[in-house]
């Protein structure tokens, strides 16, 4: 593991808000809006519109997220343009790196002192990035660390994007070794329940495919939206027309395990999450991402590889298996090797694709089920990583 040093970011951003109580959303930012709302809003500064563009080219085009390296701006323009659109939201505390820099996870500061993570994963043909949605979680699963904190609070549109574009930048950089200079997907499976911050969620992910300099032009396949199963959010997310790649964290197939290990499925029962997510399938013609922990003697019995065999058979679905990480204080471990490989074999004889995910950024707590919002009493610890396996 590498401790690498934090990039400086721009020292002059109002930090006047930070004793408000929580939950306080963060300032106004540029990547909140759209490009016709970033020009109203330099319009009532006083500026010509055109400069919604130019700050528009430097953020989403450039990467460009230091307002003192956007020289082309007058002086008395940045001044002004920064303070209203380009607060700083995002403080750099503490990056980690494994995986001989291949992994590297960024622990941030938010302006009310809230904490989240991000991990950039780099492989030969493309970088991953895995953002958080909300500050801690509120979904309560037990074997996950974020779910162990509980929620601090949603985060903003420009917040999950600021993630994006900064790991962008460090793709850019060439940071990422062996790997190509473009950060090309997104998976939110960082910290939190993206459809639990639904609006901004949505708004965040419409940011990210937007073409430059309105966006950052991710394509939609290259993007993954992962939920516990809200039914009504996942309702309506169908309803929006997008066409990302959705995730949806089963880990057992039978309503009396899920209960326990996924709370809200107390709620919304594996039936219907299912048929929410296989409606979604229809709608998009995309393939469903099933998640699955593997965790030892709770839900890696033969017989659950063959319900779920049944239940996914001859649906647009694949299964990607996750090895239990160790999160503290867990009772719980991944299962041995033999059990995963049978519970493999049952599932593909069962004609339901399935591949395990690697277990990547273990090591740094940055692996999927690590992150945690309690950085400040446990040392390292992570939100949620994916492998961008589910969203080939
Ligand atoms: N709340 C969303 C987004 C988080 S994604 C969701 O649950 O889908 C993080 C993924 O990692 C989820 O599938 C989650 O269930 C899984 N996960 C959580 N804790 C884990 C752990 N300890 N080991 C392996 N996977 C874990």
């Amino acid at each position: 593991m590498t401790i690498l040093p934090v990039i400086p970011t721009s020292p002059d951003t109002p930090d006047a808000v930070v004793t408000r109580r929580r939950p306080a959303m963060p300032p106004r930012h540029l990547a909140d809006l759209d490009l016709a709302g970033r020009r109203a809003a330099v319009t009532e500064l006083g500026e010509p519109a055109f400069r919604a563009q130019q700050l528009s080219t430097h953020y989403f085009g450039r990467l460009v997220r230091d307002p003192a390296a956007m020289t082309d701006l007058p002086a008395a323009s940045r001044a002004k343009l920064t303070e209203d659109l380009l607060p700083m939201l995002l403080t750099p505390q503490r990056e980690l790196a494994c995986d001989d820099g291949a992994t590297r996870k960024t622990l941030w500061k938010l302006h009310d002192n809230a904490m989240v993570e991000s991990v950039l994963m780099g492989y030969p043909d493309r970088i991953t990035a895995c953002v958080s949605s909300q500050a801690g979680c509120g979904m309560a699963c037990p074997f996950c660390a974020t779910g162990q904190a509980g929620l601090t609070r949603n985060l903003s549109v420009a917040e999950i994007v600021d993630q994006v574009v900064y790991l962008a930048g460090v793709a850019a950089s060439g940071a990422v070794t062996g790997s190509p200079p473009r950060l090309s997907r997104v998976v939110f499976m960082g910290m939190g329940e993206p459809l639990a911050n639904y609006p901004r969620v949505i708004e965040a992910v419409r940011r990210l495919v937007a073409p430059a300099p309105e966006g950052l032009g991710l394509s939609q396949r290259h993007i993954t939206v992962s939920t516990v199963g809200l039914v009504p959010a996942m309702r309506r997310f169908i309803a929006e027309g997008l066409s990302v790649t959705l995730a949806l964290s089963l880990h057992a197939p039978d309503d009396d395990l899920r209960d326990e290990l996924v709370p809200v499925n107390q709620r919304w029962k594996v039936a219907e999450v299912l048929d929410a997510a296989f409606d979604y399938a229809a709608q998009t013609g995309r393939r469903i991402s099933i998640e699955y922990a593997l965790i030892r003697d709770v839900n890696d019995q033969p017989w659950r590889a063959d319900l779920l065999g049944r239940l996914l058979h001859g649906k647009l679905a694949h299964v990607n298996l996750i090895p239990l990480n160790p999160t503290p204080g867990s009772k719980w471990d991944a299962s041995p090797k033999p059990v995963e490989r049978e519970f493999v074999r049952r599932l593909r004889d069962a004609g339901v694709a399935t591949t395990v995910r690697d277990t990547r950024g273990r090591e740094i707590d940055g692996a999927c089920g690590q992150l945690a919002a309690s950085e400040l009493t446990v040392v390292d610890a992570g939100g949620a990583v994916a492998d961008a396996e589910v969203a080939r």
